[in-house]
């Protein structure tokens, strides 16, 4: 079988098509990274139109690369929730006419469990496993004992920690920078960090460390960077476009407030999954996906808390962590191997901006303790 796979959640157009076996035939992508690092933040008109504009071209793009037709896609996978309302729209409002035009079965695929879900077209990743999902919209742990059915550990209970490095990024003035003017605020404080020499200059405060659940919060270190750069911008006397000296340190010391942070969570959730026997002791493994997890600093730390609790750590690579069609194609084909969510009537809502992943296990670990 044949999956085209569309993926329109929030700023990029990306098309997909792979094969039965999970063979990737081709791959376009639309990226509006760099127009919303300029206005700083995604607007979700801009986001809308380019989606509308940019949308046919991705389609058409991925078949023609695969070099095949329409008619040679058995059925078209697309992002209906969660997301931004107008962006979910294109995809599924063309999904739907492709689907309807050609008498193609849809699949209506969840983004988030789509973001999990791709690290099995990667690695050999059996169920039951466990999730951390860390991108600009969310901060989830999930552990997911089927295609279909997920289990939420964890949430972030406040802003997710790609938006919080996009924050802060702009907050530093990090895109004066012309290395860093065109790509994520995440991505340019991993690049900043790296170039630090001193990590111990600002220290920040480990969050909800009293807490014994697994839920996540950054925007108390988010405060707490602003603190210690108006501190340092009036120290210097840096207005305007003016970057403070200590800025890579500053983003170093940052960077590893975030990761840990995520790696203790992560522990958390590691250890109530051991205590209540969810995971099997021969299949002990923690996926990261989401754009964060193309951090590699972030990346190397959930592995090595992994290593500690006897985990091992898996990620789909760079480019498929960010958003991508890719990802929206594996999970139709997971889910069409199943024959789970395969519409022939459009019997399911169109798209649903708001959409929890799974079934909620928060309470019960709250009270576990
Ligand atoms: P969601 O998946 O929650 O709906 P999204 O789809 O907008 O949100 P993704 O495309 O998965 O998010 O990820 C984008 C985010 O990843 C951005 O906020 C970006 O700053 C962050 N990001 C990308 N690369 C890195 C990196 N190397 N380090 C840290 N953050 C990064
Ligand atoms: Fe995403």
């Amino acid at each position: 079988s044949v999956i085209l796979g569309i993926e329109t959640s929030c700023d990029d157009t990306g098309c997909a098509i792979i094969d039965g076996s999970g063979r990737l035939l081709s791959d376009s992508l639309y990226s509006q990274t760099a127009v919303h690092t300029r206005y700083g933040g995604v607007n979700p008109l801009v986001a809308h139109e380019l989606h509308r504009m940019n949308i046919d071209k991705a389609v058409t793009d991925s078949l023609q690369k695969a070099g095949i037709t329409i008619e040679d896609v058995d059925a078209i996978a697309v992002t209906t929730r969660p997301g931004l309302l107008l962006s979910l729209q294109i995809g599924a409002k063309y999904a739907r006419y492709l689907s309807r035009i050609h008498s193609k079965p849809l699949i209506p695929i969840h983004h988030m469990e789509a973001h999990a879900l791709v690290a099995r077209m990667y690695h050999d990743i059996q169920f039951p496993f466990l999730v951390l999902l860390i991108s600009g919209g969310h901060c989830l742990l999930s552990l997911v004992k089927d295609v279909n059915d997920f289990e939420l550990l964890g949430e972030g209970l406040d802003n997710a920690p790609g938006e919080v490095f996009d924050k802060v990024a702009r907050r530093m003035k990090l895109r004066n920078i012309p290395e860093y003017s065109k790509i994520s605020g995440g991505r340019a404080v991993e690049l900043a960090a790296k170039k630090s020499t001193n990590q111990d200059l600002f220290e920040f405060p480990l969050p909800l460390a009293r807490y014994r659940d697994c839920n996540f919060s950054f925007s108390g270190l988010k405060d707490s960077l602003e603190r210690k750069l108006l501190k340092k911008e009036e120290e210097h006397n840096a207005i305007g476009d003016e970057l403070i000296p200590e800025v890579n340190d500053l983003c170093a010391a940052f960077q590893l407030a975030v990761a840990e942070h995520i790696a203790h969570r992560t522990e958390r959730a590691m250890m109530y999954c051991e205590k209540n026997n969810l995971i099997k002791p021969d299949n002990r493994v923690i996926v990261v996906s989401g754009g964060v997890a193309c951090n590699n600093f972030i990346f190397k730390s959930i592995e090595y808390i992994g290593n500690k609790m006897g985990y091992t750590a898996y990620r789909p690579p760079p480019a498929v962590c960010t958003d991508n069609g890719v990802m929206i194609a594996w999970n139709g084909l997971e889910k069409l191997r199943i024959q789970c969510d395969v519409r022939t009537d459009f019997s399911f809502k169109e798209v649903e901006p708001e959409a929890p992943l799974g079934k909620n296990l928060i309470e019960n670990i709250k009270a576990a303790y």
